[in-house]
């Protein structure tokens, strides 16, 4: 019996179930394959990060005594036969993929040996656990998954009640960016010889893609991951609560944790980077409210976002609840647009492949839901754009949390505003063409005419929605005349921007 190891791009952790399996130091194969950069678009970096991460895991590997084989193949499948084939391996061990396209294709193969697959163990939450608590319950709230976990994990807790008295200091967490704010340096690194190699094999790639391959600056080992995690707790926990919503010209990351292409990699562990914040905050005087609201977002938001991911149907990623059908204008890929929200956006992720979570929620797919693009269109670029997208996380964030396209699964209502939101958590509109006071005519900015128009439209369904009553009364005081103009105006605007 010859068992091997085959190691997924997004699982370099070097306790993932498989390796972590295994008694000896037996064969082990990562496979870079071209077909991963065909089968649909990505940011340039995304495809260096990948590469390179796995081309220095598979080296750390090597020198920990693993006998590996690092494939540079057209296709998966057959780099796959080929190995087991020379290996003469029997067992095949692969711990549990996290996306179901790639599980579906996995379990089409008629492999010549026997596949053992491990309970993937890169988030603090298993999948049967996930699926008992939400068996067991009627509404599937954020809040109380993430109030389960805390006590489950034992996270900010004092014996069975959370830490100062309350779960949760979002209301300290949403301040606007006022005056001259000083802040932190994102932690960057240069690239090395075999990231170098790595950028030159993209530059040369003969497929679509997106964005800018360089500056590549981002970590691709777990060594430089975790001193971003370090520089994130030094240098930034402390202030990232009370401007975790604010977006301003210029600063791309603000005091956000830039740690998501990491776990998603596998190159960072969850439970060590909630473990390291947590013993910093009983170490040091640092706030409550930006010490609770990061746990919230990486064992609250990230875990339920995977959880239900595995949780829902298949048909999950083709819903549509408001039968939304504008395509997506070209604009999205090149971030020629006057509403200069909408071009510091997509003009920072073409050079990054980043944008924090209030430029993708607030702006990117709050401007999608509101001007009716498709769903599934979204979707899909959000998964192109992104240095951190995979379709674990991209289905419940923009199908779900975004777009509300899933009819309110996830959210308890949707994510929806006018330019008032914008003008008072960014600069962008102090830059912009367009007026965020004005509703209709020349100089009206886009947000509020489809704002106002999504919420007529739709009024019916969302009038289900209990904490949209508020905003419908305001609907209702609107005359005819207006309503007629912004549908006019929305109507002009898609015409004006295939
Ligand atoms: P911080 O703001 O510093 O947050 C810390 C960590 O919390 C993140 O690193 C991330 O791991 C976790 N987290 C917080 N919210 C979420 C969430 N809703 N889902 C999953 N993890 C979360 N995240 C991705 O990892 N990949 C994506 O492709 C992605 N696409 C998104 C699309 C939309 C429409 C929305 C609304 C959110 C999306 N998110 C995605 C979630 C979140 O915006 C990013 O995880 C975050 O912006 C990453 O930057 P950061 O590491 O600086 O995060
Ligand atoms: Fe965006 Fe409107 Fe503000 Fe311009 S005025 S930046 S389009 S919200």
């Amino acid at each position: 019996m010859t068992t091997g190891v085959w190691v997924l791009g997004n699982q370099l952790w070097p306790d993932q179930a498989a390796l972590a399996s295994c008694e000896g130091k037996v064969p082990v194969l990562l496979i870079e394959a071209l077909t991963f950069a065909q089968e649909r678009w990505y940011h340039k970096q995304k495809l260096v990060l990948v590469w390179s991460a796995m081309r220095h895991f598979a080296d750390e590997l090597k020198d920990a005594g693993w006998p590996v084989t690092y494939a540079i193949a057209d296709d998966t499948e057959t780099a796959l036969r080929d190995w087991i084939t020379a290996e003469g391996i029997t067992e095949l061990r692969l711990m549990d993929p996290v996306d179901h396209p790639f599980t579906a294709w996995l379990e089409s193969l008629d492999l010549p040996c026997q596949l053992t697959r491990l309970d993937n163990n890169l988030f603090l939450w298993r999948t049967n656990d996930f699926n008992a608590w939400a068996n067991q319950r009627k509404s599937l709230l954020m809040e109380s998954f993430y109030r389960e976990g805390r006590k489950r994990f034992d996270v900010l807790m004092e014996g069975d009640q959370p830490v100062g008295g309350q779960w949760n200091f979002d209301k300290d967490n949403r301040k606007p960016p006022k005056g001259k704010l000083s802040t932190p340096a994102p932690h960057w690194f240069e690239p090395d010889a075999t990231t170098q190699a790595v950028i030159d094999k993209v530059e040369r790639l003969e497929v679509t893609t997106f964005g800018q391959a360089t500056p590549f600056r981002w970590a691709v080992t777990r060594e430089q991951a975790l001193e971003v995690l370090d520089v994130f707790i030094v240098d930034r926990l402390e202030t990232f609560g009370p401007y975790q919503d604010a977006m301003v010209t210029g600063e791309d990351t603000m005091w956000h944790a830039l740690l998501s292409p990491y776990l998603n990699l596998g190159l960072l562990h969850p439970l060590e980077v909630v473990e390291r914040v947590e013993q910093t905050f009983a170490e040091r005087d640092l706030p409550l409210n930006s010490v609770e609201g990061f746990i919230r977002q990486v064992m609250g938001w990230r875990e339920y976002m995977r959880g239900l991911y595995s949780h829902f149907d298949a048909d999950y990623a083709q819903r549509n609840w408001f039968n939304h059908q504008q395509p997506l204008p070209e604009f999205f890929w090149t971030g020629e647009v006057e509403m200069n929200c909408l071009h510091q956006a997509i003009d920072q992720i073409q050079r990054t492949g980043y944008a924090h979570h209030i430029q993708r929620l607030m702006i990117l797919s709050n401007f999608s839901l509101i001007a009716g693009f498709t769903p599934q269109a979204v979707k899909d670029w959000f998964h192109a754009v992104f240095i951190d997208a995979y379709d674990w996380v991209m289905q419940t964030n923009v199908i779900g949390m975004g777009l509300f396209a899933d009819g309110g699964l996830l959210a308890s209502k949707p994510y929806a505003s006018s330019a008032n939101y914008v003008n008072k958590m960014s600069d962008y509109c102090k830059g912009c063409r367009y007026n965020p006071k004005a509703r209709t005519g020349e100089n009206a900015c886009p947000f509020n005419f489809f704002y106002w128009n999504f919420l007529h439209r739709h009024r019916d369904k969302l009038q289900t929605q209990g904490r949209m009553t508020f905003i419908l009364k305001n609907l209702d005081r609107m005359k005819p005349e207006e309503l007629e103009a912004l549908q006019q105006q929305a109507q002009e605007w898609h015409q004006a921007h295939p």
